[in-house]
């Protein structure tokens, strides 16, 4: 599989080392951002958000602001 983001955007063919855990886009090692799924915390007065464990995998256009570019 090739990365979708380097298919559509610079028109090359690059392969992939990832899916998006969002949107399941394949993107290569230049185009994929690791981070933390968190899932909301409802507790009275604070709302917050617990990372769950593992790691999930994003492309450039679901990756959340704390995710970490591979590279
Ligand atoms: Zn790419
Ligand atoms: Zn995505």
């Amino acid at each position: 599989m090739n990365c979708l983001e380097c298919a559509t955007r610079f028109q090359r063919e690059t392969t992939a080392v990832s899916t998006c855990s969002q949107c399941g886009a394949a993107s290569c090692v230049e185009h994929t951002s690791v981070g933390k799924a968190t899932v909301a915390e409802h507790s009275p007065g604070i709302p917050s958000s617990l990372p769950l464990p593992g790691r999930r995998l994003f492309c450039p256009v679901c990756a959340p602001e704390n995710a970490e570019s591979l590279r």
